[in-house]
Parts: C-alpha cells; sequence; structure tokens
C-alpha cells in the first residue's frame, strides 16, 4: 500500500468529466481531494491524496495522463523570503488557489502554505524574487 499526492491540471474540455471518479473505482483506490478549484483560464486544479496498491496508483496516473490530465506530484514546497516581500500584491493575482490574498484591512499580502500546490506561478512574478521553490 502506497499514498502519494499529486498535482491534477484539467485542460477545459474535461472539466466536468467524471476522472477522478472512474480513476478510484477502476483501479481500486482510496483519495482525499486535498484542495480543488477553477483557475480564472477555466482549467481545473486538483490536490489529491491517493492510497492503494503501488502498481494500481501507477496505473490509474498513467491512465490520468492518458485522457489529457496533466499529473505533477505534489513534492516542492513553495517559502516567502518575509524579509524582501514589499506586499505589492503581484502575486495574488496569479495565485490559483488564494493561498496568497491581501488584507483588506492592513493591505498586506498574507501567504497560506496550507492553500499553496507549489505551483510555482508566483515565484516569476514577483519583483524581489519574495517567492522560493525548496525541494
Ligand atoms: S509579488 Fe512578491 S513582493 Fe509582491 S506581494 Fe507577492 S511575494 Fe510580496
Ligand atoms: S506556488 Fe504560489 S501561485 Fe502557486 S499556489 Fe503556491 S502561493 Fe499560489
Amino acid at each position: 500500500m502506497v499514498e502519494r499526492r499529486v498535482v491534477l491540471h484539467f485542460p477545459e474540455n474535461l472539466i466536468d468529466q467524471p476522472i477522478v471518479s472512474r480513476m478510484v473505482r477502476e483501479f481500486s483506490l482510496e483519495f482525499n481531494i486535498l484542495r480543488a478549484n477553477i483557475t480564472p483560464q477555466q482549467e481545473g486544479l486538483m490536490v489529491l491524496g491517493l492510497a492503494g496498491k503501488r502498481v494500481d496508483v501507477d496505473k490509474a496516473l498513467r491512465w490520468a495522463r492518458q485522457q489529457g490530465v496533466s499529473v505533477q506530484p505534489l513534492e516542492k514546497n513553495v517559502v516567502r523570503n518575509e524579509s524582501v516581500c514589499t506586499h505589492c500584491g503581484a502575486c495574488v493575482v496569479v495565485c490559483p488557489t488564494a493561498a496568497l490574498w491581501k488584507d483588506p484591512e492592513t493591505q498586506d499580502v498574507i501567504f497560506d502554505p496550507d492553500k499553496c500546490i507549489a505551483c510555482e506561478l508566483c515565484v516569476p512574478v514577483c519583483p524581489p524574487r519574495a517567492m522560493e521553490v525548496a525541494f
């Protein structure tokens, strides 16, 4: 039995397809949806925990890729260097999970690591390079 956390990106044409339910049913897996949302580009994004026999997890992920789903392991960690963040807000608009958001009262940009799926979209848009990827 293995447990694996993965990030699934669904293109627009697959958003309403029962991909995950077929994966878990056909490959006898247990699953836990850690995060799910639709990005502004109308792509579906899901962080999923999958548990089952190693061979079945591998087969399920291969099958998902064949359907057109992008599958990435959730192994990276994104951190913010607080000492250089200027709270400019450039990262807020690209973050697909609202892990980065602006506090309307203080105008500070808050980073919530628990919501972060390590997509790295915030890294290149940050002028002082405050968002860093740790492995
Ligand atoms: S883009 Fe960079 S500097 Fe601006 S708020 Fe986000 S982390 Fe801070
Ligand atoms: S890597 Fe950056 S843009 Fe992606 S979810 Fe985490 S905080 Fe948001």
